[in-house]
């Protein structure tokens, strides 16, 4: 049986003594009083919740799945998983970091990530039924009429209530243009939906007795294409005037999908029959509403496979210091045993760091991110404000694709340190493979990810938000240049920030010529930029364990993170020099294969 111990030092130091984050907030009015004991205190109860209530309910909500009565369309979700909800509610954590005019909390949005990514170490298929109810509340509480806030928010931050984001059917995934689900106005001011949605993760279940769907549909008068797309709130249970619950609406779970991993999740095929529902926002701009919930929702699966790299690393470590399998090749290490534990192997010991230096690397670029969607949010300094929001946009793609293949990588290598055993269910680390391969595939598949990073966010705007990036390399590479003791982590980003100006222009060129050029080097070119990222954040967490060394610190924790950050930059960072090359090979090594490809 695996277990999970929160990583509260580790995230503590990173919001503490890497990011200094209440220093950040002292200038926002909002967040001025949050002060360190309150914000570890708050994480020291999540991380109780997550190893307490949902991770025992992991391996077994896994085994049952959810199952939908057909005659009712009703889906039970497996054993426990509605009363650790029921616990999750009435701790208040729905609430963390929502709008206090809606009852929330008005926490910072980087302690509900930070909880987050312990909930998803925990059990991702429990943590999406919250989850996806946040993203609708940032949606709507940005895009809803006042009388759809005052209906849906307060029961979204109570957690009474979850929400969804209806957007697939069976014809339309990446390309949400092709959708067809109709939207016929009504006298009343209403409109009656009509269609079908597949793979609606939470679409339904037990929990509570009202669901919130955001659809997208068209208008009758739409224009074809993404243009003509307009986002309906339509709840299961239409809503009275005053909040209660009326008629049951014409929306439900025709089916279920029986999948590779996230079997506790439900995800529902979702029938439209008249359905009533309420625009939001503008007719035909409901891509652009339904954008603040699935940016929440990227940065949302990039913490999905955050928390799975840690508790993967977790058990994988446990399993090498105590699993007996031949001698070091330079010499016996344990000789009191029959054989040396399998930690001494230099490979295992590199699967072990790979994933420790994953983990540790997006905790600190997740935690990045939410510090800079705290500032976009609540910063009163509107410059201060442009800059957060243009960095996080540049960062979410990172964060979903770099985050999820890395997870991927690591928990394949935690797997593999068990060996045989690993491939076997009772240790639970084929379930943390299966459950991470589909956050790379949902939210916008990690090449469309990619394809936003190099296409829109890189090449269309001359790389002016990518050199804001830069700035903050440079202004390490300066602070650090001249300390011998951080070469060995700045030179390597030093040299990288300089070679991607001109992969990057070389690339916009090539472009120029031949679209398709982007296409073909957009995967590695997503991946060159993820290590950037998290080479600065290394860095970055390197110069604070030095610091502390000097003046003369012994806790272990800091020379573990040195040593994690020399064998991130020795053995994971140096792929970069391997992608730059396989990028530069171009489109038509890719493109001229029809006889390859016959
Ligand atoms: C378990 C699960 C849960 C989900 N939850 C939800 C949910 O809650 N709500 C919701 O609306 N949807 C949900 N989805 C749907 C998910 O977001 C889509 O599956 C995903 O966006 C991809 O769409 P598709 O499956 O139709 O693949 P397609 O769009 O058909 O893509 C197939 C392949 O082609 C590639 N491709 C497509 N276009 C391009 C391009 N321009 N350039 C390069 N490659 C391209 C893709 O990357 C992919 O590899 C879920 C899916 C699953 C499996």
């Amino acid at each position: 049986m695996p277990s999970y111990t929160p990583p509260l030092r580790d995230m503590q130091f990173v919001m503490h003594e890497v990011l200094k984050i209440t220093e950040d907030y002292k200038a926002m009015p909002r967040h001025a009083d949050v002060d360190v004991d309150t914000i570890n205190a708050i994480l020291e109860e999540g991380g109780k919740f997550a190893a307490e209530v949902t991770f025992p309910l992991n391996i077994t909500g896994d085994e049952e799945g959810c199952t939908l009565d057909k005659a009712t369309h009703e889906v039970k979700t497996p054993r426990g998983f509605k009363e650790a909800y029921a616990k999750y509610i009435e701790g208040g954590w729905p609430a963390l970091s929502c709008d206090p005019e809606y009852g929330g909390q008005g926490l910072p949005i980087v302690v509900n990530q930070a909880f987050y990514e312990m909930l998803n170490s925990a059990n991702q298929a429990w943590t999406m039924y919250p989850g996806l109810s946040h993203g609708a509340y940032e949606a709507l509480h940005t895009h809803g009429t006042d009388a759809q806030k005052k209906l849906y928010l307060p029961k979204l931050v109570s957690g009474e209530w979850t929400a969804t984001m209806c957007l697939t059917e069976p014809h339309c995934g990446t390309d949400l243009g092709l959708l067809r689900t109709k939207a016929e106005p009504q006298a009343d001011g209403t409109y009656r939906l009509t269609g079908n949605k597949i793979f609606i993760s939470a679409g339904e279940h037990d929990f509570v007795p009202n669901i919130v769907h955001l659809v997208l549909a068209r208008l009758p008068d739409a224009p074809k294409g993404s243009k003509g797309i307009s986002l309906f709130v339509v709840p299961k249970f239409n809503v009275n005037a005053d909040g209660s619950i009326g008629s049951r609406n014409g929306i439900f779970c025709g089916g279920l999908e029986h999948k590779m991993g996230i079997h506790g999740n439900a995800t529902a095929q979702m029938v439209l029959e008249g359905a009533v529902g309420t625009l939001v926002g503008e007719p035909n701009r409901g891509l652009q509403a339904m954008f603040v919930m699935m940016n929440a929702a990227r940065i949302g699966v990039g913490m999905q496979s955050l928390g799975l790299t840690e508790v993967a690393f977790q058990n994988a470590l446990a399993y090498a210091k105590d699993r007996l399998q031949m001698r070091s090749l330079s010499g016996t290490k344990a000789k009191d045993k029959p054989a040396d534990p399998i930690i001494v192997h230099p490979d295992v010991r590199k699967m072990l760091l790979t994933a420790k230096a994953y983990a540790e690397g997006g905790r600190a670029l997740t935690m990045f991110c939410s510090l800079l969607i705290d500032r976009e949010l609540n910063h009163p300094d509107a410059k201060v404000r442009k800059d957060a929001e243009e960095l996080v946009a540049l960062l979410t793609p990172i964060v979903k694709a770099f985050i999820t293949d890395n997870g991927h990588i690591a928990t394949n290598a935690c797997m593999q340190v068990f060996g045989g055993h690993g491939f076997i269910k009772e240790w639970g680390m084929e379930q943390f493979v299966r459950d991470n391969r589909i956050n790379m595939i949902y939210e916008g598949t990690n090449t469309v990810q990619s394809l936003d990073l190099l296409g829109r966010k890189v090449l269309g705007n001359q790389g002016a938000t990518l050199k804001k990036f830069g700035k903050l390399v440079a202004q390490l590479v300066e602070e650090e240049g001249v300390n011998e003791q951080m070469a060995e982590f700045i030179n390597p980003i030093a040299m990288l920030g300089d070679q991607m100006t001109k992969f990057t222009t070389e690339i916009g060129f090539k472009a120029f010529q031949n679209p398709d050029e982007v296409g073909a080097a957009a995967v590695d070119y997503l991946r060159v930029a993820g290590h950037l990222v998290f080479g600065y954040f290394w860095a970055r967490m390197a110069q604070v364990a030095l610091r502390q060394i000097a003046a003369g610190n012994t806790d272990p924790f800091y020379k573990a993170k040195l040593q994690t950050a020399r064998f991130y930059f020795a053995k994971l960072f140096p792929e970069t020099a391997m992608l730059m090359r396989t990028a530069r090979a171009g489109a038509k090594v890719l493109l001229d294969t029809n006889e390859a490809l016959a």
